[in-house]
């Protein structure tokens, strides 16, 4: 077995210095050399490193299309991939992958830690074992493997901040890939993509502002799809629609998604041609927006991109 592992930075590999943690080289080569005379991992692993080596707070799409595209370069010369990454962001970087990596038939792995290897009591050993053993044994497609769960790349969540069981994804009967003949990359641009909330009281002029200046917004609104009827709302989406931009609506609850047209209250959405996130994540959302702006220059186009079920990304109906 050929392994190559992409280490992007993140806790996983970082060192405590004055000012906190902080990525440091060498981290993570040594622990997997301290695995493999251990017996723990077999085969051969090559690590090729990010310089510098990132906090992941730092990653922007440019790092999504760095980690693709490493893949499709040597995606021959080895049999499955790991990606030790931040937490921080790793649940839009593995959202990414799915969708960069057409027609994928081997596994990505993408693991991280909440505490450094170089601390005491770390769950990086474990995470970073359990990853080299996974990329063995799962099924093609982008997994995060994380305290002890193989987790669907295409739905997953951090859910916790400090503990080390941080990360929760639906299950999917639909694997992490986007299925293909040829194996391709998708590549993604940095556009311009607004996150915002619907709230009691919603600030309309920030919703106005990214529908003008935005080239795509991702829209968290309540429960199975409301947002309230106000002019100043109105007139913000309406701008979107008139400037052909993607608006796509999730949901603040953590399960079960939205579901357009349950209620009255989600009319100014289904009016103003909201497009409907389903039970998508919020960062599955955020990254998909960003495919559909770099794959494609129609708004139509976009939109049937958005509404198809890429790499079950969502819960089919
Ligand atoms: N701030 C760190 C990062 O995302 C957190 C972590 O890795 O857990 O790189």
């Amino acid at each position: 077995m050929a392994l190559l592992v992409i280490h992007t930075g993140g806790t996983i590999g970082m060192v405590q210095t004055d000012q906190g943690f902080a990525p440091s080289s060498g981290v993570l080569e040594t622990a997997i050399e301290a695995l493999q005379s251990a017996g723990d991992v077999t085969g051969q692993v090559e690590v090729r490193a990010f310089d510098p080596l990132i906090d992941s707070a730092q990653a922007t799409p440019v790092d999504w299309s760095k980690i693709a595209a490493t893949i499709h370069e040597s995606y021959e010369q080895f049999d499955g991939f790991v990606v030790t990454h931040g937490t921080d962001t790793l649940a839009y970087t593995a959202a990414a992958l799915c969708l960069a990596l057409r027609g994928l038939i081997k596994p990505v792995i993408v693991t991280g830690a909440m505490l450094p290897l170089t601390v005491e009591g770390t769950d990086g050993t474990r995470n970073l074992r359990d990853a080299l053993r996974a990329v063995t044994e799962a099924p093609a497609g982008v997994w995060v493997q994380f305290a002890g769960n193989l987790l669907h790349g295409g739905r997953v969540r951090k859910s916790h901040s400090h503990a080390f069981d941080a990360f929760e994804a639906e299950s999917a009967p639909t694997p992490p890939a986007i299925p293909a003949e040829v194996f391709t990359l998708d590549q993604v641009g940095d556009h311009r993509v607004g996150m915002v909330s619907i709230t009691p009281g919603t600030c309309a002029e920030l919703i106005g502002y990214a529908a003008e200046v935005c080239d795509g917004i991702v829209l968290r609104c309540y429960g199975s799809g409301t947002a309230p009827e106000t002019p100043a709302l109105r007139a913000a989406l309406s701008q979107a629609q008139a400037r052909s931009i993607p608006v796509v609506a999730v949901s603040q609850c953590a399960e079960g998604g939205i579901r357009l047209g349950t209620y009255a209250a989600g009319g100014i959405l289904r009016e103003t041609g909201v497009i409907d996130g389903r039970d998508m994540t919020p960062e599955m959302a955020y990254a998909k927006v960003q495919f559909a702006l770099s794959l494609f220059d129609s708004i139509d186009a976009q939109r049937d991109y958005l509404t198809t079920c890429q790499c079950g990304e969502y819960t089919a109906a």
